[in-house]
């Protein structure tokens, strides 16, 4: 696993910002991982936008969770990518 998140978060503190980060259950243990900015198409549409996850590094391509595939989402509102 690569150390961009911790990287891109130490340049981005200097503007008081950080990636976003969502939790899921893989097998026993809990992960966070970086999230994707979503929105809804319609605003006035029920629910809320779903959850994005990439599965590789945005940053650099390499695998974020060699047990991706093995990812249960906590909630309906979850999506891998
Ligand atoms: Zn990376």
């Amino acid at each position: 696993m690569c150390d961009c998140e911790t990287e891109v978060n130490q340049h981005l503190s200097a503007h008081n910002t950080r990636l976003s980060i969502a939790f899921s259950r893989v097998e026993n243990r809990l992960v966070g991982r970086l999230i994707v900015a979503t929105e809804k198409i319609n605003s006035r549409g029920k629910g809320r936008p779903l959850t994005v996850t990439p599965s590789y590094c945005p940053f650099c391509g390499e695998a974020i969770d060699a047990g991706a595939n093995k990812t249960i989402p906590l909630s309906q509102g979850e999506a891998h990518v």
